[in-house]
Order: structure tokens, then sequence, then C-alpha cells
């Protein structure tokens, strides 16, 4: 259960292939694996290699994700699996993201079921989230669709960089998502992602399910009165109540010997965005 065949690849000849699930398209020769770690290619075909494969789950607040004005006060189950496209120097789920940790397997039938026995504990659904769930495309469609024939609700919690088409074909199965918008093109390019395509999902999704957006705040990266600024109004250009979550940096992975977010750059830049937008909020701040 472990591999299974992908979609959104092209063959390209002498057992190379072409993925096209997410902007960097990387060319995986035979018995190689993309920048994601998780989709490989095995014989001149592309396979998920984390498909059913749960590194956690925890029955979470829904405002957790967060997500602030969706279900307020209710659970959610949350499962993650391992891999992710970005790498993010500040990771805070860099051993599950950068690493592959132990697994347990759960097809999308036994997590369907799962989810609905939490149902009882005040969970309204299943979250996909932890490490990046989309790039589990596979298995998120299958859940996501049994979790919705269950009559649950389907949470995404995502980076966004992925294609516009694939992204378009699997948000139809959400009712909400909680997407990151981690600053500028400049910073993007210092993580490995492509801006201009999360703000396309993060348009799409709002015309689809109920959308908020995070943005963590690292000092020196991307804390510029500037770029709120730019954040703020690309949202307010879609929808002036999509909730903006502005959250504190701690040090973490790679950035462990950074210091954290001073709770005021926090406060000043929500002061900024809330000009533009009515719901922001302050996170991290504890
Ligand atoms: S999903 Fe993975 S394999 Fe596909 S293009 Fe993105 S990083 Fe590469
Ligand atoms: S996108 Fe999220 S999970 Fe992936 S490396 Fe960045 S912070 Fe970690």
């Amino acid at each position: 259960m472990s591999s299974h065949p992908a979609m959104h690849y092209e063959k390209l000849g002498g057992g190379r292939c072409k993925c096209g699930l997410c902007p960097h398209e990387c060319l995986i020769s035979e018995g190689g694996h993309g920048r994601c770690r998780v989709r490989a290619n095995n014989g001149g075909e592309i396979f998920l290699m984390n498909y059913a494969q749960i590194s956690g789950a925890a029955l979470d607040p829904i405002e957790k994700k967060p997500l602030k004005r969706f279900h307020p006060g209710s659970f959610v189950l949350s499962i993650g699996s391992y891999g992710c496209n970005l790498s993010c120097p500040f990771c805070q789920n860099h051993s599950i993201s950068m690493k592959k940790p132990q697994t347990q397997e759960c097809s999308p039938d036994e997590m369907a079921k799962l989810a609905k026995a939490y149902v009882k504990d005040g969970s309204i659904g299943l979250a996909y989230t932890y490490n990046e769930p989309l790039i589990g495309y596979e298995y998120v469609l299958d859940c996501a669709r049994k979790v919705r024939d269950e009559g649950l609700l389907n949470v995404l919690v995502t980076n966004g960089c992925i294609k516009e088409e694939p992204f378009r074909n699997i948000i139809r199965l959400f009712d909400a998502a909680n997407i990151d918008l981690k600053g500028s093109e400049g910073f993007y390019k210092k993580i490995g992602g492509d801006a201009r395509a999360v703000k396309a999902n993060i348009a799409e999704a709002a015309q689809i399910c109920h959308v908020e957006v995070t943005e963590l705040i690292i000092p020196g990266e991307n804390d510029s009165d500037e770029e709120m600024e730019e954040t703020a109004s690309f949202l307010a250009g879609i929808g002036k109540s999509i909730p903006l979550h502005i959250t504190r940096f701690f040090p973490n992975y790679l950035y462990s010997n950074r210091k954290a977010t001073p709770r005021e750059t926090v406060l000043r830049l929500k002061a900024i965005a809330e000009k533009r937008l009515e719901f922001v909020y302050a996170g991290n701040m504890a």
C-alpha cells in the first residue's frame, strides 16, 4: 500500500519522467525521486511513496490549524505523513518534513472510518497537516472523497505551492484551508518556492471554500512594513474578510541560532494589515 501510482507527470523517454505536481517540475530518472522525496521513479513510472503512511495523528482544536472563523470551538482529527516540496530553514516540523519518520499504514477507507469515530468527541472531520499534505496528492484525494462520503468536513493546511490545475481539482473536496503566504517573491526564492503559484492558489481556494492565510514573521527576513503592505493588499484584492494570521517565529532547525520575533514586530505588522483586512490575528504570542 505504501507505494501508489502517481498522477500529474509525463514520461520523457529513456525511463525519465517529469513531475508536474508542483512548480519544481522535477526531472526524475529511474531509481530517483523528486525534491519532495516522496514521488519516485520506479521502472519509468512515478509512484507516491508515502501513500497511506501516517506519521502522526491527533484530535486538535480547529483554532490550532489555525482556523479562527470556521466552526470555532470544534475539534478536527489531524493527520500528517512525511516529506515537503519546500526547504524552509525554520521548519517547525523538520523531523517529518525533511526526514522519513516511523509511520503506520492507514488506507483511505480506514481513515474515513477513524475520522467518523471521533465525531462523538467533537470532531468535524479530517485535517491534512503537519508535513506538506499535497505532495501526497493521491492519498489526500482518496481520503477526502471518502471523508466527504461519510458526511464529514475536509480541512487542508498547506504551503499552497503546487500547480494550479492539480490544486483546482483537489480543493473542490475541501471545506476549509489554511494556506501559508510566506513573504515576497524574493523570500520564496530563498526557500525554494513560487510566490505566484501560492497566490494563484489562495485566490482559487477563496472561490471554493473557507480560506485563512498564515504568515510566519522572521526577523530580518520578511518583517518589513512594505512586505506586509503587499501581503495585505493582495489578500484584500481577493476579499477583505479573509483572515490573516501573523505569527511569531521561534528559533528552530537551521535557524536555531536566530532570535524569536519580538511581539512588538508582530503587533506593528498586524496594525498595518488591519488597515486593509477585517480579521488579523497575532499568533504564537504566549
Ligand atoms: S511534487 Fe515533488 S517530485 Fe513533483 S515537482 Fe514537486 S518536488 Fe518535484
Ligand atoms: S513548507 Fe512547511 S512543512 Fe514544508 S519545510 Fe516549509 S515550514 Fe516545513
